[in-house]
């Protein structure tokens, strides 16, 4: 029987949301919680940007862009272009027309005083986002990607400026020593039947989120299963830049080093049923269709990895 109690998903951005839009087709909105990596966030113009969030917001929302993932439908870029032609600022950062009443209200909102967690809140409410959407701290943390070529790169200069070209050595979370999960991603990890690590990015969208102290500890301590889904298939990524990461750091691209990667934290993990199999002592293991190509296939990886879990226990 699938596992029906409440579910917690720790996600990053396009791929973790794919899994997400599944998941919220076989379980009650309010079984449903994803952590978000919040390490990507920064300011931009004055505005905080957090694209993650904004991509689980507009994903459940469904007015997300279909082609890129992320990013408003039929959004416009009036307003870059005219900062580009009138005052010479450099687009390399694209922020939608439509997007930007996210980012407006989003600042307005935190410079009156309210955490990220309350006013990610109060725009998933009016969104009608459905699920909690939960930033993984209060705290500006963010990723800081250390380069050959051009040394340390803050993260969305690494992927967006320089299109996640340079080659990585390493990968800093900035003031992560004084973060702290927020109070409402220890309620929901503590109350979880079940934790699920999304598809997502390990080095660039979950690593930040297990770097705040005591995370990978208390991960581990649950009680309830916590389980990952690859995000390689067939010894490559579906998109990013994953596997061009995992050679950099001289790891082999393959689903079993992302298994290592959470090691000391799952007791589960849903592999691609193209991958090699392997074992590892002490970890349940499964092999399903893992592409998520449209709503169906995340429904079926979303209904098939609850019903695994759930079978454990049957
Ligand atoms: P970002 O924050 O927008 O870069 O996205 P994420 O970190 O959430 O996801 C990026 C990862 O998602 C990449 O490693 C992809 O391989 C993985 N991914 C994207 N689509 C799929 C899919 O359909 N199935 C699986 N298994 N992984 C996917």
């Amino acid at each position: 029987m699938a596992l029906t109690g409440n579910v917690v998903v720790l996600t990053g951005g396009v791929g973790g949301a794919k899994l997400a839009r599944g998941l919220v087709e076989v379980l009650p909105p309010e079984r449903l919680s994803f952590i978000v990596n919040t390490g990507d966030d920064f300011w931009r113009l004055g505005l905080k940007i957090c694209p993650d969030l904004d991509t689980l917001m507009y994903t459940l929302a469904d007015v997300v862009n279909p082609e890129t993932g992320w990013g408003l439908r039929g959004d416009s870029l009036i307003t870059l272009g005219s900062l580009d032609r009138l005052y010479r600022v450099d687009p390399w950062f694209r922020l939608g027309d439509k997007d930007l009443a996210t980012h407006l209200l989003r600042s307005h909102w935190l410079r009156q005083g309210c955490s990220l967690t309350a006013v990610t809140a109060c725009l998933v409410e009016r969104l009608g986002s459905g699920a909690r959407i939960l930033p993984m701290t209060d705290a500006e943390m963010p990723t800081l990607v250390d380069t050959v070529e051009c040394g340390l790169l803050g993260f969305q200069q690494y992927f967006v400026k320089y299109g996640w070209q340079p080659v990585v050595r390493g990968i800093k979370h900035q003031d992560c020593e004084s973060a702290r999960l927020s109070d409402a991603v220890l309620s929901a990890l503590l109350a979880a039947d079940a934790v699920l690590i999304a598809p997502s990015n390990p080095w660039l969208s979950l690593a930040p989120i297990l770097a705040i102290p005591g995370a990978r500890d208390l991960l581990a301590r649950l009680s309830a299963p916590v389980v990952a889904v690859t995000p390689i298939i067939g010894g490559a990524a579906v998109k990013g830049p994953t596997a061009k990461i995992m050679r950099e750091l001289g790891l082999e691209v393959s689903a079993r080093s992302i298994a290592d990667f959470y090691q000391d934290i799952i007791g589960g993990f849903v592999d691609d049923k193209r991958n090699e199999a392997f074992a590892r002592q002490g970890l349940r293991i499964t092999q399903m269709d893992t592409l998520m190509n449209d709503l169906p296939d995340k429904i079926a990886l979303a209904r098939g990895t609850l019903e695994w879990i759930g079978s454990w226990t049957a």
